[in-house]
């Protein structure tokens, strides 16, 4: 097992990482920039390097100043995290050559899957079911185009090949609109990613979002631990996430889990990562795959017992998977809500000070949260300031631990969403389950309207 990893993120994952490495024995360096100097959790860390200024272009995207980090602290391994440079083949591969293990898939992995044309590709390959679209990139031809949006039919959704974090999408109504269309998407996706490959898919009217965890070895073993339903978005960006999926048939669940492990297999992944479905009318439809652990994780460790970014540093290390399929039995329910720093219903962030922060807790709680009365919200970064996690023995329960939950939640200073969480915990269409990917923009338009 690795003596030092170094952690090069911030936040609440920072400290989540840091948690399963301090668990394990195992001595942490964090990496921050100038904006997180004081946080508490970069003085809680068996050392810490600042890495540069508050511009996450200059210090957490900043490779060659992590990679001299990871020299000068003699660490042995890098945690990503999510988000940054998480899904970054080019940062993974130097990491490696410089001699450090990185903690996930290999480069060429993580290049394949980061391209959605190629994972597509790969995934037909190994028999998991796409979303209908044009196969590959989409010609410069337009009545090319023309012809592959009449063979899809309408609507249909362009998407950048190197998208990521719901940006780099557009849906096509009719096809009229549809070169143009593709033009500014191609546009922006050049700007924004460095690819301006984009594609195409059927879209789809009213699906749920469904998503697969899985852990592999390098070992050629590969396990699923259930489904995540996270369904519950704005803007392509998830708010509540919930797991088990609910009123899905299990053997559906089962047989589309065991092509993912089995598809993991094939390509010889190796670590943590989750396979993201479109759900609709009893099919699954893949959409994309992450290769890192997801800021949704702890709804899966909740009903599966295990503790998912242990067992990633585990692999990374070269060790067999200590499970089987048959070891994985999910008991219960685990909802989670995001609490982001930003206005409830406008959705402006709202950095600042946190001059109050009462965290709920009691049996089945859990906050995943790197805030505390006096820190500082920075304005550089995402708004996430933290995670509430319930679970309880049915869903009825991790719901009604939730509204408790949030309910002695006081968070003092900024604005948060925990107020369109709560209106949300009592909305009868998402406590009866199963409510589609744009139920949450609808139903906030309407209060809009209202
Ligand atoms: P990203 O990498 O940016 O997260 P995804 O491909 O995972 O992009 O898609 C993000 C979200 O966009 C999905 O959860 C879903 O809400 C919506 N979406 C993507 N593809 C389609 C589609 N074919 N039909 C309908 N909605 C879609």
């Amino acid at each position: 097992m690795f003596g030092k990893i170094l952690i090069a993120n911030r936040g609440e994952i920072a400290l989540r990482i840091q948690r399963a490495c301090r668990e394990m024995g195992i001595r942490t360096v964090v990496v921050h920039s100038e904006a997180d100097r004081e946080a508490k959790y970069v003085k809680l860390a068996d050392e810490s390097v600042c890495i540069g200024p508050a511009p996450s272009a200059l210090s957490y995207l900043n490779m060659p100043a992590i990679i001299s980090a990871a020299e000068v602290t003699d660490a042995e391994a890098i945690h990503p995290g999510y988000g940054f440079l998480a899904e970054n083949a080019d940062f993974a591969e130097r990491v490696e050559q410089s001699g450090f293990t990185f903690i996930g898939p290999t480069p060429e992995t993580i290049r394949t899957m980061g391209d959605k044309v190629n994972a597509k590709r790969t995934m037909i390959a190994a028999g998991v079911p796409c979303v209908p679209g044009s196969e590959g990139a989409l010609p410069d031809d337009a009545k090319e185009i023309v012809r592959i949006g009449r063979q899809v039919g309408y609507p249909v959704i362009i998407k950048a090949a190197g998208g990521g974090g719901g940006r780099g999408m557009r849906v096509v109504h009719t096809e009229a609109a549809l070169v143009n269309a593709v033009i500014m998407t191609r546009t922006e996706a050049g700007a924004a990613f460095g690819n301006p490959e984009v594609y195409m898919e059927k879209f789809l009217e009213n699906p749920r979002h469904i998503e697969i965890q899985i852990l592999a070895d390098s070992h050629k073993n590969a396990i699923w631990l259930g489904e995540r339903d996270c369904s519950m978005q704005r803007r392509h960006q998830k708010v509540i996430e919930e797991a088990p999926a609910p009123g899905i048939p299990r053997r559906l669940i089962e047989r589309i889990g065991d092509r993912c492990a089995e598809a993991c297999r094939k390509m010889g992944y190796r670590g943590a990562g989750t396979f993201e479905f479109l759900y609709e009318n009893n099919e699954f439809y893949f959409i994309e795959m992450n290769t890192r652990i997801q800021v949704e994780h702890p709804v899966s460790e909740a009903i599966t017992g295990i503790d998912l970014v242990q067992e990633q540093i585990r692999v990374a290390a070269g060790e067999r998977l200590r499970y089987r399929q048959k070891d994985i039995v999910l008991r219960g329910h685990a909802i989670e809500c995001r609490i982001n720093a930003e206005d409830p219903f406008l959705f402006t962030p709202s950095p600042g000070r946190i001059t109050a922060w009462h965290p709920p807790g009691g049996p089945g709680v859990r906050v995943d949260s790197h805030a505390y009365s006096g820190y500082f919200v920075p304005p550089h970064y995402d708004s996430m300031v933290g995670k509430v996690i319930t679970y309880g023995t049915d869903r009825a329960q991790a719901l009604a631990r939730m509204r408790v939950a949030l309910s002695e939640m006081v968070v003092e200073g900024i604005l948060t969403n925990i107020p369109l969480h709560r209106e949300l915990l009592t909305d009868a269409r998402f406590i009866e389950g199963g409510t589609s990917i744009h139920y949450l923009e609808n139903r906030l338009a309407e209060t809009k309207k209202a």
